[in-house]
């Protein structure tokens, strides 16, 4: 039987319906394509289309920093799909700055929005369906920069701090429902955000961690890498796991 194969011959994710943000490039388009592979309907979002959303999937344009934005994602959903069995919150973006003086006070605001706020509001609309279905499984994706809180990217970190915190909350709210909540902490993937932030954080602080310094398993990560371990949270493989954070960085920042 395949990793992708039910019991039954089908695909993992066959009649499952499914949404993810910010799914037009990166490590959200290696998501989606993940979930499509595996037999999943999907929705994905972005704040504009782009020739790499993956073939086969749904998509609305909207900005997830915004309560109105987390409004017409569910209204997609429920248009599009009808309901929803898999959340995956993956839009996110990063800023560094000089140093945590020089971070202005609306970029704090928006690295909340963007990467804590944005689940906190498309999880109150959507999870109480879930809840009442009494099935669902949603991963959050956090950032394996969390614990080195790198001044530069102190209002990211932090954000993405809360949202582990938060993740492991809402998993102990929703298991009564038979709803799993998981966190995925990618390390140094390569997508086209990543790189753009690598580069501006190189310029600077050319010491910083990044210049040069080798991933314990030898290459950076690749999207792939991280959907594999989301859609193994998100499968039946999965059906004793909540509340739980699976790092997936190549071994390059260990957590105690
Ligand atoms: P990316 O290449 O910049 O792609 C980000 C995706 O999110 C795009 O589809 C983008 O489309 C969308 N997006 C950005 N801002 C948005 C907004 N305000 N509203 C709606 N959609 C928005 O980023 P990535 O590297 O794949 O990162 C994906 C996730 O992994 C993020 O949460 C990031 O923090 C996390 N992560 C990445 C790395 C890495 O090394 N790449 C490491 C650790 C964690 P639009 O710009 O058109 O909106």
């Amino acid at each position: 039987m395949s990793a992708l194969e039910n019991g039954s011959g089908k695909r993992e994710f066959e009649g499952k319906r499914a949404l993810v943000t910010g799914g037009s490039r990166g490590i959200g388009a290696g998501i989606v394509r993940a979930l499509l592979d595996a037999g999943a309907e999907v929705l994905t979002t972005a704040r504009s289309a782009s020739a790499t959303v993956p073939d086969g999937a749904s998509f609305v344009t909207a900005d997830v920093r915004t309560p109105a934005g987390a409004r017409g994602i569910a209204e997609a959903v429920r248009e599009t799909l009808g309901g929803l069995d898999v959340i995956v919150h993956n839009a996110g973006a990063a800023r560094p700055h000089a140093s945590i003086a020089a971070i202005p006070d609306e970029e704090w605001q928006d690295a909340l929005d963007i990467n804590f706020l944005a689940a906190v509001r498309l999880d109150a609309l959507l999870a109480p369906a879930m809840r009442e279905q009494r099935s669902g499984a949603i991963v959050h994706i956090s950032s394996a920069a969390v614990p080195a809180v790198a001044p530069q990217f102190l209002h990211y970190t932090a954000a993405k701090a809360a949202l582990e915190n938060y993740s492991r909350g809402l998993a102990a709210e929703l298991a009564p429902a038979g709803v799993r909540v998981n966190t995925v902490t990618p390390g140094r993937v390569v997508t086209p955000g990543g790189e753009a932030v690598r580069e501006q954080w190189a310029q600077l602080d050319p010491t910083q961690v990044h210049s040069g310094s080798p991933v314990p398993l030898g290459r950076e990560g690749q999207p792939a890498d991280i959907a594999d371990a989301v859609l193994f949270l998100l499968s039946d493989r999965a059906s004793w796991l909540t509340g739980s954070n699976l790092v997936v960085d190549g071994g390059e920042f260990p957590r105690g």
